[in-house]
Order: C-alpha cells, then sequence, then structure tokens
C-alpha cells in the first residue's frame, strides 16, 4: 500500500487554489493605523513590532 495521502496534500489540488481572505491586521504604528498583514512590516509607513524596518513608501508603486 503506497502512503495515504494528508490532507494538506489532498487539499492542495487545483481545485483548492483559491485565493485567501486578505488577513489584515492594523498597523502597530498609532500614527499609521492601516491595514496591513500580520507578521509583516506596514506597507505604508515600514513599522513592524514598533520600529522603522523599511523607509516608508507613501502607498504607491
Ligand atoms: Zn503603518
Amino acid at each position: 500500500m503506497q502512503h495515504r495521502k494528508s490532507r494538506s496534500r489532498t487539499h492542495h489540488r487545483r481545485a483548492h487554489w483559491k485565493a485567501t481572505a486578505p488577513a489584515l491586521t492594523t498597523c502597530a504604528n498609532p500614527a499609521c493605523g492601516k491595514a496591513t498583514p500580520p507578521h509583516h512590516a506596514c506597507q505604508h509607513c515600514g513599522f513592524y513590532r514598533g520600529r522603522r524596518v523599511l523607509p516608508p513608501t507613501g502607498g504607491d508603486t
């Protein structure tokens, strides 16, 4: 008998490759407050966990 497919592998069929819900948290920078993905530096002000890790882009580009 071959290895049983894990639930993860089974669900990785192309039929399941739909867009995931946009998980967003509010920026940790009180001066910004924009929605930003969790565990990512803010795209608006570059803050992550209380310090600036990216140059602020201003939103475009
Ligand atoms: Zn921000």
